[in-house]
Protein backbone atom coordinates (compact mmCIF):
# COMPACT_ATOMS: atom_id res chain seq x y z
CA UNK A 1 0.00 0.00 0.00
CA UNK A 2 0.82 3.54 0.37
CA UNK A 3 1.16 3.87 3.58
CA UNK A 4 3.80 1.09 3.64
CA UNK A 5 5.93 2.79 1.17
CA UNK A 6 6.05 5.86 2.66
CA UNK A 7 7.01 3.55 6.07
CA UNK A 8 9.74 2.07 3.88
CA UNK A 9 11.26 5.46 2.41
CA UNK A 10 10.99 7.52 5.87
CA UNK A 11 14.81 8.06 6.36
CA UNK A 12 13.88 9.09 10.12
CA UNK A 13 13.13 5.25 11.01
CA UNK A 14 15.52 2.52 11.90
CA UNK A 15 15.50 -0.95 10.64
CA UNK A 16 13.41 -2.38 13.17
CA UNK A 17 11.18 0.72 13.82
CA UNK A 18 10.40 0.29 10.71
CA UNK A 19 9.30 -3.69 10.90
CA UNK A 20 7.35 -2.35 13.74
CA UNK A 21 5.67 0.27 12.09
CA UNK A 22 5.14 -1.97 9.34
CA UNK A 23 3.04 -4.55 12.14
CA UNK A 24 1.56 -1.48 13.05
CA UNK A 25 -0.58 -1.14 10.23
CA UNK A 26 -1.34 -4.39 9.21
CA UNK A 27 -2.81 -5.38 12.90
CA UNK A 28 -4.97 -3.64 15.61
CA UNK A 29 -2.69 -2.31 18.67
CA UNK A 30 -4.33 -2.38 21.83
CA UNK A 31 -3.53 -1.65 25.57
CA UNK A 32 -3.04 -3.43 28.60
CA UNK A 33 -6.21 -2.27 31.09
CA UNK A 34 -4.01 -4.62 33.89
CA UNK A 35 -1.01 -6.00 34.19
CA UNK A 36 -0.99 -9.29 33.10
CA UNK A 37 1.41 -12.20 34.51
CA UNK A 38 1.33 -15.01 32.49
CA UNK A 39 0.38 -18.48 33.49
CA UNK A 40 1.43 -20.35 30.95
CA UNK A 41 5.12 -21.01 28.86
CA UNK A 42 3.41 -19.16 25.82
CA UNK A 43 1.87 -16.49 27.55
CA UNK A 44 3.16 -12.89 27.00
CA UNK A 45 3.31 -11.23 30.12
CA UNK A 46 2.49 -6.82 30.17
CA UNK A 47 1.77 -4.24 32.09
CA UNK A 48 -0.62 -1.95 32.62
CA UNK A 49 -0.81 1.06 29.49
CA UNK A 50 1.47 -1.00 28.10
CA UNK A 51 1.30 -1.65 24.00
CA UNK A 52 0.91 -4.82 21.72
CA UNK A 53 0.28 -5.29 18.59
CA UNK A 54 -2.65 -8.15 17.73
CA UNK A 55 -1.03 -10.88 15.28
CA UNK A 56 -3.90 -13.89 15.71
CA UNK A 57 -7.37 -13.08 17.12
CA UNK A 58 -9.20 -16.38 17.78
CA UNK A 59 -11.45 -16.89 20.79
CA UNK A 60 -10.50 -15.59 24.25
CA UNK A 61 -6.70 -15.62 23.49
CA UNK A 62 -5.47 -13.67 20.90
CA UNK A 63 -1.80 -13.57 19.92
CA UNK A 64 0.07 -10.53 20.03
CA UNK A 65 3.44 -8.67 20.35
CA UNK A 66 4.43 -6.38 22.45
CA UNK A 67 5.86 -2.96 20.68
CA UNK A 68 8.12 -2.03 24.00
CA UNK A 69 9.45 -5.69 24.37
CA UNK A 70 9.81 -6.96 21.43
CA UNK A 71 8.19 -10.56 22.88
CA UNK A 72 5.14 -12.44 21.42
CA UNK A 73 2.82 -14.64 22.90
CA UNK A 74 -0.82 -15.33 24.02
CA UNK A 75 -2.84 -12.55 25.81
CA UNK A 76 -6.48 -12.96 27.79
CA UNK A 77 -8.52 -10.47 25.27
CA UNK A 78 -10.33 -9.30 27.67
CA UNK A 79 -7.64 -7.81 29.34
CA UNK A 80 -6.62 -5.48 26.57
CA UNK A 81 -8.57 -2.57 24.89
CA UNK A 82 -7.99 -1.11 21.33
CA UNK A 83 -5.57 2.12 21.51
CA UNK A 84 -7.16 5.40 21.33
CA UNK A 85 -10.30 4.60 21.01
CA UNK A 86 -13.11 4.65 23.68
CA UNK A 87 -12.42 1.34 24.65
CA UNK A 88 -9.84 2.73 27.02
CA UNK A 89 -11.75 4.56 29.41
CA UNK A 90 -13.06 3.66 32.79
CA UNK A 91 -16.85 5.02 31.62
CA UNK A 92 -17.00 2.90 28.50
CA UNK A 93 -19.10 -0.16 29.08
CA UNK A 94 -19.60 -1.12 25.33
CA UNK A 95 -22.09 -4.11 24.52
CA UNK A 96 -23.41 -3.99 28.22
CA UNK A 97 -27.66 -4.08 28.02
CA UNK A 98 -29.83 -1.37 29.93
CA UNK A 99 -30.51 -3.55 32.45
CA UNK A 100 -27.15 -5.01 33.17
CA UNK A 101 -26.34 -1.09 33.61
CA UNK A 102 -28.93 -0.52 35.65
CA UNK A 103 -27.57 -3.39 37.76
CA UNK A 104 -24.29 -2.85 37.57
CA UNK A 105 -24.94 1.36 38.55
CA UNK A 106 -26.95 0.44 41.36
CA UNK A 107 -24.22 -2.00 42.73
CA UNK A 108 -23.57 -1.17 46.47
CA UNK A 109 -19.98 0.09 44.84
CA UNK A 110 -21.64 3.16 43.46
CA UNK A 111 -22.91 6.14 44.36
CA UNK A 112 -25.86 8.72 42.59
CA UNK A 113 -23.54 10.16 40.02
CA UNK A 114 -22.24 6.87 39.07
CA UNK A 115 -22.43 7.19 35.02
CA UNK A 116 -21.21 4.84 31.98
CA UNK A 117 -21.41 4.64 28.42
CA UNK A 118 -23.08 1.88 26.67
CA UNK A 119 -24.04 1.10 23.07
CA UNK A 120 -27.57 1.64 22.33
CA UNK A 121 -29.58 -1.77 22.54
CA UNK A 122 -32.29 -0.49 20.11
CA UNK A 123 -30.73 1.55 17.79
CA UNK A 124 -27.34 2.31 16.39
CA UNK A 125 -25.03 4.90 18.34
CA UNK A 126 -24.34 4.95 22.31
CA UNK A 127 -26.64 5.48 25.19
CA UNK A 128 -25.57 7.37 28.23
CA UNK A 129 -26.89 5.59 32.27
CA UNK A 130 -26.22 7.99 34.85
CA UNK A 131 -27.55 6.66 38.43
CA UNK A 132 -30.08 9.26 40.09
CA UNK A 133 -30.94 9.59 43.78
CA UNK A 134 -33.99 8.03 43.96
CA UNK A 135 -37.05 8.68 46.55
CA UNK A 136 -36.68 7.38 49.96
CA UNK A 137 -33.41 5.97 49.10
CA UNK A 138 -34.43 3.77 46.43
CA UNK A 139 -32.11 5.12 43.84
CA UNK A 140 -32.80 4.79 39.92
CA UNK A 141 -30.98 4.86 36.52
CA UNK A 142 -31.66 7.18 33.98
CA UNK A 143 -30.95 6.58 30.17
CA UNK A 144 -30.32 9.35 28.07
CA UNK A 145 -29.59 8.63 23.55
CA UNK A 146 -26.73 10.46 22.48
CA UNK A 147 -27.35 11.63 18.88
CA UNK A 148 -25.96 12.45 16.08
CA UNK A 149 -25.58 15.19 13.94
CA UNK A 150 -25.11 15.14 9.99
CA UNK A 151 -22.15 16.49 10.24
CA UNK A 152 -20.81 14.33 13.13
CA UNK A 153 -21.54 16.19 15.96
CA UNK A 154 -22.79 14.12 19.21
CA UNK A 155 -25.57 15.50 21.47
CA UNK A 156 -28.16 14.80 24.43
CA UNK A 157 -30.36 18.03 24.40
CA UNK A 158 -30.15 19.88 20.81
CA UNK A 159 -28.86 22.87 22.91
CA UNK A 160 -25.23 21.69 22.76
CA UNK A 161 -22.94 19.22 20.90
CA UNK A 162 -19.73 18.22 20.80
CA UNK A 163 -17.15 16.78 18.81
CA UNK A 164 -16.66 13.21 20.88
CA UNK A 165 -18.59 11.69 23.67
CA UNK A 166 -15.05 12.48 25.84
CA UNK A 167 -15.58 16.13 25.24
CA UNK A 168 -19.69 15.21 25.94
CA UNK A 169 -18.95 13.91 29.75
CA UNK A 170 -16.57 16.64 30.39
CA UNK A 171 -18.83 19.44 29.66
CA UNK A 172 -21.51 17.19 31.73
CA UNK A 173 -19.36 16.51 34.58
CA UNK A 174 -19.95 20.03 36.55
CA UNK A 175 -22.92 21.17 34.58
CA UNK A 176 -25.01 17.67 34.79
CA UNK A 177 -27.90 16.04 33.26
CA UNK A 178 -30.22 14.43 35.62
CA UNK A 179 -27.66 15.75 38.21
CA UNK A 180 -23.70 16.02 37.77
CA UNK A 181 -22.08 13.01 36.53
CA UNK A 182 -19.55 11.56 39.38
CA UNK A 183 -17.38 8.82 39.18
CA UNK A 184 -17.58 6.28 35.66
CA UNK A 185 -19.90 3.65 36.83
CA UNK A 186 -17.21 0.59 38.86
CA UNK A 187 -16.52 -2.21 36.95
CA UNK A 188 -15.61 -5.40 38.18
CA UNK A 189 -11.99 -6.94 37.13
CA UNK A 190 -11.83 -9.03 34.08
CA UNK A 191 -11.69 -12.56 34.62
CA UNK A 192 -8.43 -15.01 32.92
CA UNK A 193 -10.10 -17.13 30.28
CA UNK A 194 -10.74 -20.67 30.56
CA UNK A 195 -7.11 -22.03 29.53
CA UNK A 196 -7.06 -22.72 25.20
CA UNK A 197 -7.65 -26.06 24.29
CA UNK A 198 -8.20 -27.38 27.90
CA UNK A 199 -11.24 -29.48 27.58
CA UNK A 200 -10.52 -33.30 28.79
CA UNK A 201 -8.27 -32.47 31.81
CA UNK A 202 -6.10 -34.90 33.59
CA UNK A 203 -7.14 -35.35 37.04
CA UNK A 204 -4.22 -34.65 38.86
CA UNK A 205 -4.85 -30.64 37.55
CA UNK A 206 -7.58 -30.51 39.93
CA UNK A 207 -7.32 -30.39 43.52
CA UNK A 208 -10.64 -30.40 45.77
CA UNK A 209 -10.89 -28.04 48.89
CA UNK A 210 -14.06 -27.80 50.40
CA UNK A 211 -17.07 -29.66 49.97
CA UNK A 212 -20.27 -27.41 48.82
CA UNK A 213 -22.95 -29.92 48.60
CA UNK A 214 -24.35 -33.22 47.16
CA UNK A 215 -26.97 -34.21 44.64
CA UNK A 216 -28.71 -36.75 43.85
CA UNK A 217 -26.13 -37.98 41.48
CA UNK A 218 -22.96 -36.63 43.31
CA UNK A 219 -21.05 -34.17 45.31
CA UNK A 220 -20.28 -30.42 44.56
CA UNK A 221 -16.81 -29.46 45.71
CA UNK A 222 -14.89 -26.43 45.46
CA UNK A 223 -11.16 -26.79 43.84
CA UNK A 224 -8.53 -25.56 42.23
CA UNK A 225 -7.39 -25.86 39.05
CA UNK A 226 -3.56 -26.25 38.14
CA UNK A 227 -3.41 -24.46 41.94
CA UNK A 228 -4.26 -20.87 40.55
CA UNK A 229 -7.68 -21.05 38.88
CA UNK A 230 -10.91 -21.62 41.70
CA UNK A 231 -13.68 -23.93 39.88
CA UNK A 232 -16.83 -25.76 41.42
CA UNK A 233 -16.41 -29.41 40.46
CA UNK A 234 -19.67 -31.75 40.32
CA UNK A 235 -18.20 -35.74 41.15
CA UNK A 236 -20.87 -38.11 39.84
CA UNK A 237 -21.64 -41.25 40.70
CA UNK A 238 -20.50 -44.51 38.97
CA UNK A 239 -23.06 -45.42 37.11
CA UNK A 240 -25.52 -42.49 37.04
CA UNK A 241 -24.40 -41.69 32.92
CA UNK A 242 -22.33 -43.60 30.61
CA UNK A 243 -19.47 -41.54 29.44
CA UNK A 244 -20.22 -41.29 26.17
CA UNK A 245 -23.88 -40.08 26.38
CA UNK A 246 -22.40 -37.60 28.60
CA UNK A 247 -19.55 -36.56 26.14
CA UNK A 248 -21.61 -36.08 23.31
CA UNK A 249 -24.29 -33.83 25.76
CA UNK A 250 -21.38 -31.54 27.17
CA UNK A 251 -19.58 -31.11 24.04
CA UNK A 252 -23.60 -29.27 23.49
CA UNK A 253 -23.01 -27.89 26.64
CA UNK A 254 -20.40 -26.24 26.42
CA UNK A 255 -20.92 -24.11 23.34
CA UNK A 256 -23.32 -22.42 25.16
CA UNK A 257 -22.09 -19.57 26.67
CA UNK A 258 -24.12 -16.43 28.15
CA UNK A 259 -23.86 -14.37 31.33
CA UNK A 260 -26.67 -15.58 32.61
CA UNK A 261 -25.38 -19.46 32.40
CA UNK A 262 -23.03 -21.34 34.71
CA UNK A 263 -19.99 -21.74 32.40
CA UNK A 264 -19.27 -25.38 31.72
CA UNK A 265 -15.06 -24.88 31.67
CA UNK A 266 -13.95 -28.57 31.59
CA UNK A 267 -14.37 -32.45 32.31
CA UNK A 268 -12.75 -35.32 33.16
CA UNK A 269 -14.03 -38.68 31.90
CA UNK A 270 -10.96 -41.08 31.78
CA UNK A 271 -11.05 -41.96 35.49
CA UNK A 272 -14.46 -42.83 37.01
CA UNK A 273 -15.94 -40.73 38.77
CA UNK A 274 -16.28 -38.19 35.77
CA UNK A 275 -15.48 -34.77 36.88
CA UNK A 276 -17.96 -31.50 35.40
CA UNK A 277 -15.39 -28.17 35.93
CA UNK A 278 -17.93 -25.58 35.89
CA UNK A 279 -17.73 -21.66 36.97
CA UNK A 280 -17.81 -21.42 41.02
CA UNK A 281 -20.58 -19.71 42.20
CA UNK A 282 -19.74 -18.16 46.07
CA UNK A 283 -23.36 -17.43 46.95
CA UNK A 284 -24.35 -21.34 46.23
CA UNK A 285 -28.19 -22.34 45.07
CA UNK A 286 -30.86 -19.33 44.34
CA UNK A 287 -32.84 -22.07 47.06
CA UNK A 288 -30.84 -22.06 49.69
CA UNK A 289 -29.89 -18.45 49.12
CA UNK A 290 -33.22 -17.14 50.04
CA UNK A 291 -33.17 -18.89 53.38
CA UNK A 292 -30.04 -17.48 54.31
CA UNK A 293 -29.75 -14.19 56.66
CA UNK A 294 -28.69 -11.68 53.81
CA UNK A 295 -31.59 -13.98 51.37
CA UNK A 296 -34.44 -13.46 53.53
CA UNK A 297 -34.21 -9.63 53.40
CA UNK A 298 -34.33 -9.47 49.72
CA UNK A 299 -36.92 -7.14 49.02
CA UNK A 300 -39.75 -7.96 46.19
CA UNK A 301 -38.17 -5.52 43.37
CA UNK A 302 -34.95 -7.33 43.39
CA UNK A 303 -36.82 -11.06 43.44
CA UNK A 304 -38.52 -9.95 40.26
CA UNK A 305 -35.13 -9.06 39.22
CA UNK A 306 -33.70 -12.44 39.89
CA UNK A 307 -36.77 -14.01 37.74
CA UNK A 308 -35.72 -11.71 34.85
CA UNK A 309 -32.23 -12.75 34.99
CA UNK A 310 -33.64 -16.44 34.99
CA UNK A 311 -35.56 -15.51 32.08
CA UNK A 312 -32.81 -14.09 30.06
CA UNK A 313 -30.74 -16.92 30.36
CA UNK A 314 -33.86 -19.42 29.78
CA UNK A 315 -34.34 -17.16 26.41
CA UNK A 316 -30.91 -17.59 25.02
CA UNK A 317 -31.36 -21.86 25.35
CA UNK A 318 -34.52 -20.61 23.57
CA UNK A 319 -32.47 -18.92 21.12
CA UNK A 320 -30.52 -21.99 20.86
CA UNK A 321 -32.64 -24.48 20.48
CA UNK A 322 -31.97 -26.17 23.85
CA UNK A 323 -33.87 -27.41 26.17
CA UNK A 324 -33.04 -27.53 30.07
CA UNK A 325 -35.08 -30.10 31.21
CA UNK A 326 -34.50 -29.55 35.27
CA UNK A 327 -35.11 -26.02 35.71
CA UNK A 328 -35.98 -25.08 39.78
CA UNK A 329 -34.09 -23.06 42.23
CA UNK A 330 -31.62 -25.33 43.23
CA UNK A 331 -30.30 -25.29 39.58
CA UNK A 332 -30.05 -21.60 39.58
CA UNK A 333 -26.87 -20.31 41.50
CA UNK A 334 -26.16 -17.06 43.11
CA UNK A 335 -22.78 -15.27 42.23
CA UNK A 336 -20.67 -12.89 44.75
CA UNK A 337 -21.78 -10.19 43.54
CA UNK A 338 -25.71 -11.66 43.92
CA UNK A 339 -26.33 -12.21 39.80
CA UNK A 340 -28.39 -15.44 39.05
CA UNK A 341 -26.85 -18.03 36.61
CA UNK A 342 -28.61 -21.29 35.13
CA UNK A 343 -26.87 -24.81 36.08
CA UNK A 344 -27.19 -28.14 35.00
CA UNK A 345 -29.20 -27.39 31.64
CA UNK A 346 -29.04 -30.21 29.94
CA UNK A 347 -27.38 -32.91 32.52
CA UNK A 348 -30.68 -34.39 33.13
CA UNK A 349 -30.66 -36.09 29.88
CA UNK A 350 -27.81 -37.80 29.97
CA UNK A 351 -28.92 -39.69 33.56
CA UNK A 352 -29.66 -43.29 33.11
CA UNK A 353 -30.50 -44.01 36.92
CA UNK A 354 -33.90 -45.94 36.52
CA UNK A 355 -34.92 -43.19 40.03
CA UNK A 356 -34.82 -40.66 37.97
CA UNK A 357 -37.79 -41.84 35.29
CA UNK A 358 -40.50 -39.71 34.79
CA UNK A 359 -43.63 -42.07 36.19
CA UNK A 360 -42.60 -43.17 39.49
CA UNK A 361 -38.97 -42.65 39.96
CA UNK A 362 -38.08 -41.27 43.64
CA UNK A 363 -35.70 -39.01 42.36
CA UNK A 364 -37.76 -37.46 39.62
CA UNK A 365 -38.86 -34.06 40.22
CA UNK A 366 -42.65 -34.17 40.09
CA UNK A 367 -43.39 -30.66 41.15
CA UNK A 368 -41.45 -28.78 38.63
CA UNK A 369 -42.28 -31.16 35.62
CA UNK A 370 -44.99 -30.57 32.94
CA UNK A 371 -47.92 -32.57 32.70
CA UNK A 372 -47.09 -34.07 29.29
CA UNK A 373 -43.33 -34.23 30.44
CA UNK A 374 -44.57 -36.86 33.27
CA UNK A 375 -47.11 -38.46 31.08
CA UNK A 376 -45.22 -38.87 27.55
CA UNK A 377 -41.77 -37.56 28.28
CA UNK A 378 -42.42 -34.84 25.82
CA UNK A 379 -39.58 -32.48 27.45
CA UNK A 380 -39.37 -29.04 25.41
CA UNK A 381 -38.62 -25.37 26.13
CA UNK A 382 -42.65 -25.19 26.87
CA UNK A 383 -42.30 -27.85 29.29
CA UNK A 384 -39.58 -25.69 30.79
CA UNK A 385 -41.58 -22.96 30.72
CA UNK A 386 -44.24 -25.26 33.37
CA UNK A 387 -40.67 -25.79 35.71
CA UNK A 388 -40.11 -21.64 35.41
CA UNK A 389 -43.45 -20.76 36.80
CA UNK A 390 -42.60 -23.48 39.83
CA UNK A 391 -39.25 -21.77 40.14
CA UNK A 392 -41.01 -18.07 40.35
CA UNK A 393 -43.09 -19.84 43.34
CA UNK A 394 -39.99 -20.65 45.08
CA UNK A 395 -38.60 -16.95 44.53
CA UNK A 396 -41.82 -15.18 46.10
CA UNK A 397 -41.80 -17.72 48.64
CA UNK A 398 -38.00 -17.41 49.33
CA UNK A 399 -37.73 -20.90 48.77
CA UNK A 400 -40.66 -22.98 50.09
CA UNK A 401 -41.44 -26.36 49.00
CA UNK A 402 -43.94 -26.13 46.16
CA UNK A 403 -47.90 -27.94 46.52
CA UNK A 404 -46.94 -27.78 50.44
CA UNK A 405 -48.26 -30.69 52.45
CA UNK A 406 -49.03 -32.81 49.22
CA UNK A 407 -47.20 -35.75 47.80
CA UNK A 408 -45.95 -36.32 44.27
CA UNK A 409 -49.13 -38.37 43.27
CA UNK A 410 -51.49 -35.86 44.75
CA UNK A 411 -49.74 -33.09 42.65
CA UNK A 412 -50.30 -35.23 39.97
CA UNK A 413 -53.61 -36.41 39.93
CA UNK A 414 -54.62 -32.26 40.99
CA UNK A 415 -52.84 -30.84 38.19
CA UNK A 416 -54.80 -33.33 35.42
CA UNK A 417 -58.00 -32.04 37.02
CA UNK A 418 -57.41 -28.36 36.62
CA UNK A 419 -55.82 -27.38 40.34
CA UNK A 420 -52.82 -24.84 40.39
CA UNK A 421 -51.21 -23.51 43.34
CA UNK A 422 -53.12 -20.54 44.58
CA UNK A 423 -51.59 -16.96 44.88
CA UNK A 424 -49.09 -16.49 47.45
CA UNK A 425 -49.60 -13.91 50.33
CA UNK A 426 -46.82 -11.48 49.17
CA UNK A 427 -47.51 -12.23 45.41
CA UNK A 428 -48.24 -8.96 42.95
CA UNK A 429 -51.27 -10.08 40.80
CA UNK A 430 -48.85 -9.72 37.10
CA UNK A 431 -46.91 -12.13 38.90
CA UNK A 432 -48.99 -14.89 39.89
CA UNK A 433 -50.59 -14.05 36.15
CA UNK A 434 -47.45 -15.08 34.34
CA UNK A 435 -47.16 -17.94 37.11
CA UNK A 436 -50.92 -19.17 35.46
CA UNK A 437 -49.79 -18.80 32.02
CA UNK A 438 -46.63 -20.92 32.23
CA UNK A 439 -48.99 -23.31 33.65
CA UNK A 440 -51.60 -23.52 30.50
CA UNK A 441 -52.29 -27.16 30.01
CA UNK A 442 -51.72 -26.60 26.01
CA UNK A 443 -47.70 -26.53 26.04
CA UNK A 444 -48.65 -24.40 22.69
CA UNK A 445 -50.29 -21.59 25.29
CA UNK A 446 -47.13 -20.73 27.45
CA UNK A 447 -45.31 -18.02 26.96
CA UNK A 448 -42.06 -17.73 25.47
CA UNK A 449 -39.08 -16.94 27.73
CA UNK A 450 -38.03 -14.17 25.31
CA UNK A 451 -41.34 -12.45 25.95
CA UNK A 452 -40.81 -13.05 29.44
CA UNK A 453 -37.63 -11.96 29.96
CA UNK A 454 -39.01 -8.18 28.50
CA UNK A 455 -42.22 -8.32 30.90
CA UNK A 456 -39.84 -8.83 34.02
CA UNK A 457 -37.03 -6.51 32.60
CA UNK A 458 -39.79 -3.71 32.61
CA UNK A 459 -42.09 -5.11 35.53
CA UNK A 460 -40.95 -1.78 37.37
CA UNK A 461 -40.26 0.69 35.19
CA UNK A 462 -42.69 0.32 32.73
CA UNK A 463 -45.20 2.13 35.17
CA UNK A 464 -42.95 5.05 36.20
CA UNK A 465 -42.24 7.93 34.28
CA UNK A 466 -37.93 7.71 34.39
CA UNK A 467 -36.88 7.30 31.08
CA UNK A 468 -35.92 10.94 29.27
CA UNK A 469 -35.51 9.19 25.81
CA UNK A 470 -36.18 5.36 25.16
CA UNK A 471 -32.77 4.15 24.77
P1 LIG B 1 -29.03 -30.08 43.33
O1 LIG B 1 -29.13 -29.38 42.02
O2 LIG B 1 -30.10 -31.08 43.52
O3 LIG B 1 -28.91 -29.12 44.50
P2 LIG B 1 -26.28 -30.57 42.65
O4 LIG B 1 -25.43 -31.81 42.77
O5 LIG B 1 -26.48 -30.03 41.30
O6 LIG B 1 -27.67 -30.93 43.31
O7 LIG B 1 -25.67 -29.44 43.57
C1 LIG B 1 -25.51 -29.62 44.96
C2 LIG B 1 -25.22 -28.30 45.64
O8 LIG B 1 -23.89 -27.89 45.36
C3 LIG B 1 -26.08 -27.13 45.17
O9 LIG B 1 -27.30 -27.09 45.84
C4 LIG B 1 -25.20 -25.94 45.50
O10 LIG B 1 -25.35 -25.58 46.86
C5 LIG B 1 -23.80 -26.49 45.28
N1 LIG B 1 -23.27 -26.11 43.95
C6 LIG B 1 -23.51 -26.73 42.77
N2 LIG B 1 -22.84 -26.17 41.75
C7 LIG B 1 -22.14 -25.14 42.28
C8 LIG B 1 -21.24 -24.14 41.74
N3 LIG B 1 -20.94 -24.09 40.43
N4 LIG B 1 -20.71 -23.23 42.59
C9 LIG B 1 -21.02 -23.27 43.89
N5 LIG B 1 -21.84 -24.16 44.47
C10 LIG B 1 -22.41 -25.12 43.69
MG1 LIG C 1 -28.00 -29.03 40.41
Amino acid sequence: SNKMLFILQDPSLLPGQMFQKMEEQNGKIVVGLYAYAGAHADDLQFKKGEKLVVLEEHGEWWKAKSLETNREGFIPCNYVAQADTMETEEWFFRSITRKDAERQLLAPANKPGAFLIRESETSEGYSLSIRDAGPKGLDIVRHYKIRKLDNGGLYISPKISFPDIGKMIKHYQPDGLCRKLGNPCAKPKAQKPWDKDAWEIPKDSIKMVKKLGAGQFGEVWMAFYNNTTKVAVKTLKPGTMTVQAFLDEANVMKTLQHERLVRLYAVVTKTQPIYIITEFMANGSLLDFLKTDMGCKIQLPKLIDFSAQIAEGMAYIEKKHYIHRDLRAANVLVSESLLCKIADFGLARVIEDDEYSPRDGAKFPIKWTAPEAIHYGSFTIKSDMWSFGVLLYEIITYGKMPYPGMTKMEVMSSIQRGYRMPQPVNCPSELYNIMLSCWKDKPQDRPTFDYLQSILDDFYTATEAQYQEQS
